[in-house]
């Protein structure tokens, strides 16, 4: 059996203020996109947790998001005995701002506390995946979420707009814990994009074509004065005629959005002629409760 594990796209991101603890507060819409990784997970009692991974270049031991996904887990569920394979065949860059390693580990959660029958809530997955990583929490549920705090706080979001989301990989990738520490910004609550959020927040829906106008990353200049192929490709993108272009997190991963699937598709064409990783995609939609009821 395959499970397929999603990756993100940030609508936007900004950041707040740093922490006592030493992260820093965020403001980002995250939204889910069809573009993924494919999981298998055998269940095991011998208390042994293995991962393997068709990336060489991602560790497959205690370093892994997914080991540490399934030990938290085991832990919580105080059984030693819980064991598991779990295979990992890696499509979503790593070190891309995509939430590759945090959507597997939040699979592998949920995935592991059925296969396990461990009786754990979601509460608990909740603190689970905020220990392995301020990005997992949101892959729990997946969709589209206003998402503050380190990662944690999620409100889910009903949007409208149905975009044909090209990403570009540059080919290089950038380290979180390397971008937060160069951050150099002065640290704002006043722009448009944020304004734009708030009143997201307030009626819990979003048109997203609405929100590539006023797009945000504070991580893009820090990235694009590293790289000038940032540059570069965002103004191809702009130039095909894209409703935004902009960076995924903390990057390296770019990304533009369309509303002609045919335009879109050409530019990434464009992009792969000129060496670069390109995929199209769509955001994914999860209903909630409250929308099956309508
Ligand atoms: O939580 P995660 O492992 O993804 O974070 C990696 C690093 O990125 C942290 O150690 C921290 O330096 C930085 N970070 C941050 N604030 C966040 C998320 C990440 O400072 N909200």
């Amino acid at each position: 059996m395959k499970y397929l594990s999603y990756a993100k796209i940030n609508v936007g991101l900004r950041v707040l203020g740093k922490r006592p603890d030493g992260f820093h507060d965020i403001l980002s819409l995250f939204l889910e996109v069809n573009f993924a990784d494919e999981l298998t997970i055998l269940p095991g009692s011998d208390g042994t947790i293995k991962v393997r991974c068709s990336d060489p270049h991602i560790p497959d031991g205690p370093d892994n998001l997914v080991y540490q996904a399934a030990k938290a887990l085991r832990e919580m569920a105080n059984d030693d005995t819980l064991g598991c394979e779990i295979g990992i065949d890696k499509r979503i860059p790593s070190g891309g701002g995509l939430g590759g390693g945090s959507s597997n580990a939040a699979l592998v959660i949920s995935l592991l506390n059925d296969i396990w029958k461990t009786g754990l809530g979601n509460r608990n997955l909740h603190r689970i995946a905020q220990t392995v990583g301020s990005d997992v929490p949101f892959f729990l549920k997946g969709g589209c979420a206003l998402v503050s705090g380190r990662g944690e706080n999620l409100q889910p979001i009903d949007f409208t707009g149905n975009p044909y989301m090209v990403l570009v990989h540059p080919g290089f990738s950038v380290p979180t814990p390397w971008a937060f520490s160069k951050l150099n910004i002065k640290l704002t609550t006043e722009c448009p994009y944020i304004r734009f959020l708030n009143s997201v927040g307030v009626s819990g829906s979003v048109d997203l074509f609405e929100l590539f106008s006023v797009i945000q990353n504070d991580f893009l200049m820090l990235v694009a004065s590293r790289y000038p192929s940032v540059e570069r490709i965002l103004s191809l993108i702009r130039d095909a005629g894209a409703e935004c272009a902009s960076m995924s997190g903390t990057g390296a991963t770019l990304y533009g959005g369309f509303a002609d699937e045919a335009v879109a598709q050409e530019v990434a064409e464009r992009l792969r002629d000129q060496g670069y990783m390109a995929h199209l995609c769509r955001p994914i939609r999860r209903l909630s409760i409250d929308s099956l009821a309508q």
